[in-house]
């Protein structure tokens, strides 16, 4: 990408005079944590197990789509306006994978359209890639009420779904945006600050994992977006292959 195009971009995200700094992973103590409304102590259970498991992970694509907007294995389906699978390419080799559908997501049905999802494509051109050609999906396909956290219980049984999206994807990257996300998707409640700068691995495929800001976090706090470039071209050379 020339400079005056990335010169945009950086404009668009606010960023007018950002540099790349070498060392993603070192300043990380200093991060805000993120806040988000707490999530209930306890759901209802369901009321059958999760049987499909077994059977999400022989879908391919179409199945899978129709599978996630049937599902009723957890609560939220009853006050979900519709399911959000995931949008973008299916020759993807960037995964960005967000918490959970807000309002206008269970409005359209697709991740990231809110102001969030706007600064979330900034970011992406600001590392050459288009919201097209990247797949975007979420921990939970279902808005939670209220935005509330993610129960363990919805997460646990919406993320087959999310395997099977990676293990036909086969992404050559995951960017985990925000806490929520990077604690399900690495099942630590290590802090935001402390799992960024590193390269993790998803799963039993071990996909390269990068952790950033959640993109609602960094309307809040636009102090931090620096640090999120800084993620950002850390995973981008993950991606190449340059650190892995
Ligand atoms: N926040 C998320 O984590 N995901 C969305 O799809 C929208 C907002």
């Amino acid at each position: 990408m020339n400079s005056a195009l990335r010169g945009q971009y950086l404009a668009a995200l606010g960023l007018e005079s950002w540099t790349l700094r070498r060392g993603p992973a070192t300043g990380l103590a200093q991060s805000v944590p993120e806040q988000s409304v707490a999530a209930p102590e306890q759901i209802a259970p369901v009321s059958e197990p999760f049987a499909a498991a077994g059977r999400v992970a022989d879908l391919g694509w179409v199945e899978l789509r129709a599978a996630v907007a049937a599902c009723t294995r957890c609560p939220l389906s009853a006050t979900r306006t519709q399911t959000v699978f995931g949008v973008g390419s299916l020759e993807a080799q960037w995964l960005i994978v967000g918490e959970a559908p807000g309002a206008e997501e269970d409005r359209q049905g697709e991740p990231f359209v809110g102001r969030a999802g706007q600064l979330l494509n900034a970011m992406l051109r600001a590392i050459g890639l288009e919201r097209e050609q990247v797949f975007i999906a979420n921990v939970l396909k279902c808005r939670p009420p209220q935005n509330r956290d993610p129960a363990p219980l919805e997460a646990a049984q919406c993320l087959p779904y999310l395997e099977r999206q990676i293990a036909l994807l086969k992404p050559r990257i995951m960017l985990a945006v925000g806490r929520i996300s990077a604690q399900n998707l690495l099942k630590t409640d290590v802090s935001l600050g402390r799992l960024r700068g590193q390269v993790h691995h998803f799963g039993a495929s071990r996909v390269p994992l990068v952790v950033t800001y959640h993109p609602a976090y960094l309307l809040r706090a636009p102090a931090e977006k620096r640090k999120a470039w800084e993620d950002l071209q850390f995973a981008r050379e993950v991606c190449s292959g340059v650190q892995r």
